[in-house]
């Protein structure tokens, strides 16, 4: 894993379809960077979701491409092959261990998702360990309250009380990075076994964009989006276009 070995950084793993990525992803991962001082935001577009069994409509390569073209103009976000189509499941579990080790001890892993993703981590493989692994980031998302996550918690996890966050404002500020929409809280989640870990939430997120709704409009619009539209960079809606998607 080219690139993942820098010495104390701080690193989120952020998996998902991408299929397209989308402004969402990009708002996701920029302001979760600013809150908790990321050196880089690993996109990594899953081969196959093991809870999406009917898999993408665009190829994993496509997927690849189009992620590639979203995030080139940001030099924190990285392309990463950790979730690549393999013999196994590609579970979130086994992705995030094969990254920490392959980090320096002193680094710091995160795992960013959006509210959905997080509500459905009960149904996970050994979602209920996987805070334990990587730190979660959670980003709100409309239609997805992030209020009674007591009710959405894996069997077995708690939630502690608010911690003060141990980084934040100043020293964001001063890399010039934005401060997150809505801030960010800390909260620690516990086990059964009484160990607890920090547990990140970034609330004030609401970016009304879904690659579901893209990939209907683009249907719809058979095959290019209108221009002027901001649910995607201009190099995927190009690419999209180019290469018949989503018709
Ligand atoms: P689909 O509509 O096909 O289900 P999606 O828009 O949710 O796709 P994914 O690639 O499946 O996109 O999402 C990857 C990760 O990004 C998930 O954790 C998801 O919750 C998060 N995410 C995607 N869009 C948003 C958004 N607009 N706001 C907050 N989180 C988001």
């Amino acid at each position: 894993m080219p690139g993942t070995n820098v010495e104390g950084s701080r690193v989120a793993f952020f998996g998902g379809s991408f299929d397209p990525p989308h402004s969402g992803h990009l708002a996701v991962a920029r302001a979760a960077r600013a809150a908790l001082q990321l050196d880089r935001v690993l996109f990594a577009p899953v081969g196959a979701q093991p809870l999406k069994p009917q898999g993408s409509t665009a190829s994993f390569q496509q997927r690849l491409a189009m992620t590639s073209l979203a995030i080139a103009n940001e030099p924190a976000f990285q392309l990463s092959l950790a979730d690549a189509p393999s013999n196994a499941p590609n579970y979130t579990y086994d992705t995030l261990l094969r990254l920490r080790a392959a980090l320096s001890p002193n680094s710091t892993l995160f795992c960013l998702m959006g509210a959905d993703s997080f509500i459905g981590l009960r149904q996970w493989h050994r979602g209920a360990e996987i805070p334990f692994i990587a730190p979660l980031i959670v980003a709100s998302r409309p239609g997805q309250q992030l209020l009674d996550l007591a009710n959405v918690l894996p069997a077995g996890l708690s939630i502690g009380p608010e911690a003060t966050p141990s980084v934040v404002a100043g020293p964001e500020l001063s890399r010039g990075l934005k401060p997150s929409p809505g801030g960010l809280r800390c909260l620690t989640l516990r086990n059964a076994a009484g160990d607890s870990v920090p547990f990140y939430l970034l609330p004030g997120l609401h970016v009304d964009i879904s690659a579901s709704q893209i990939r209907a409009q683009v249907r719809a619009a058979r095959g290019r989006l209108p221009a002027g539209h901001e649910l995607l960079t201009d190099p995927v809606a190009e690419y999209i276009a180019d290469h018949g998607l989503y018709r």
